[in-house]
């Protein structure tokens, strides 16, 4: 007998008949003799639409409140699971996060978990019941309801998994597996059979939806191997583990993320500190920089260009124009970018992946801003209009059609 985690998404619970598919796909895993912890998200688009309301009420709605908001989609998913399998006869309970043993920090809307206290989790399964689980969601020191941020029930699930040392992971999701694009908006992706947990991470960070990045993360941490499968079509899905088979392929991915901002601050006096005193008051703030890029100086200025998520785009700037030294430059904010990126290991021992990658950009006359790499990934930033194209000619030169 296995102890096994199933993770649900927003689209396998979307609605009744779906709700009672997931039933069946847990009811069968607890028929064959295993333990079985299911963790489910708020259904479809409730995440989303519970936002829409708050910002309905309240523009700037204080974040502990959009959280007690928020934990009320998954609250509905687990019940209305719970409900289903019982109709089929197998005992089953739903726990909320809190429930569950869920410890986070005070973060509202993007709490990290501390511990799991399982108890009450192992308990439930030591009375051999299905355990439905809130995911997303978790209670902090003040007994405040919590949330982990957008995609925060794949770690919900993967914690679970790492707290009760299970044998299996397994996300159920909208697509068959893990592929070397969207599948939704790149014909000829290819449904990867195996993934390592460095390039999915790089893959989730660089907008791959299909895993949030910190539970890719916690994988590797607690070992946790993970199967990413279709709740609708049962075939095999895609393994993320420590090594996997690269397959021949020079590259794992392709991603594009148009969360992105470039800041630039132009004709900044070409003094030492210049850069020392600007990225230590944006890390002062919690600005995340992500690219950097400094001109040569010339006639005693230089420029400095840096991107950041969207959202701290006009808070950087804004920042920096409180900087005195900053005086003479112009500081000017493009929020209409986006960076796309390959990531693979196999480009390590590859030196023309680079070449490739911008080939194919030029023969679409696709302009470059910036350039980034590491040893398993390379990203450029590029006109947010140009992205869907940009990913497609990348992709057609790295993954030769079957
Ligand atoms: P869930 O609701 O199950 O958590 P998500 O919407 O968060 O599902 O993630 C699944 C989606 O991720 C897919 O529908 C797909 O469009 C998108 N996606 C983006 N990049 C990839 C990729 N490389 N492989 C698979 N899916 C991807
Ligand atoms: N319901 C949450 C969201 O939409 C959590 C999740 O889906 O993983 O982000
Ligand atoms: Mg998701």
């Amino acid at each position: 007998m296995a102890l096994i985690v199933q993770k649900f998404g927003g689209s396998s619970v979307a609605n009744a008949e779906r709700v009672r598919n997931v039933a069946k796909i847990v009811s069968d895993t607890y028929k064959a003799g295993n333990d079985v912890v299911v963790v489910v998200s708020a259904q479809g688009d409730t995440t989303d639409d519970l936002i829409e309301k708050a910002a309905e009420i309240n523009e700037n709605a204080p974040k502990r409140e959009l959280d007690q908001l928020l934990a009320a989609g998954e609250q509905i998913s687990i019940s209305l699971l719970a409900m289903a399998i019982e109709s089929m006869g197998f005992p089953v309970i739903s726990l909320l996060g809190w429930q569950a043993g869920f410890n986070t920090n005070s973060v509202y809307g993007a709490a990290r978990i501390k511990n799991i206290k399982p108890n009450r989790l192992q308990a439930e399964l030591a009375k051999h019941n299905i355990v439905v689980v809130a995911g997303f969601q978790g209670i902090n020191r003040y007994d405040d309801l919590t949330t982990l941020g957008r995609g925060g029930s794949d770690t919900s699930a993967v914690a679970i998994a790492a707290a009760l040392h299970a044998d299996k992971c397994q996300i159920f999701t909208d697509v068959e597996g893990v592929y070397t694009a969207d599948p939704r908006k790149v014909e000829g992706a290819q449904k990867l059979k195996e993934i390592t947990y460095d390039e999915m991470l790089e893959l989730a960070t660089l907008g791959a939806q299909v895993l949030n990045n910190r539970s890719v993360e916690m994988a590797k941490k607690y070992e946790v191997e993970l199967e990413v499968l279709s709740s609708l079509n049962p075939v095999p899905g895609t393994i993320v583990k420590e090594v996997a088979n690269m397959e021949k392929m020079l590259i794992r991915g392709v991603t594009q993320d148009k969360d992105v901002a470039l800041v630039s601050i132009l004709g900044v006096q070409d003094n030492p500190g210049v850069a020392f005193k600007i990225f230590s008051k944006l890390s002062q703030k919690n600005i995340n920089v992500d690219i950097i890029l400094q001109s040569f100086g010339r006639n005693g200025t230089k420029d400095i260009v840096f991107s950041v998520n969207k959202d701290n785009g006009p808070v950087a700037v804004e920042l920096l124009e409180g900087l005195g030294f900053l005086g003479g430059a112009k500081i000017v904010c493009d929020t209409s970018v986006a960076k796309v990126s390959i990531v693979g290991a196999g480009m390590e021992s590859h030196p023309g992946t680079a070449t490739k990658m911008f080939e194919a950009l030029f023969d679409r006359g696709i302009n470059i801003k910036m350039i980034s790499t590491s040893e398993i990934k390379i990203s450029v930033i590029i006109d947010a209009e140009e992205a869907d194209r940009a990913v497609t000619a990348i992709h057609k030169a790295f993954i030769p059609n079957d």
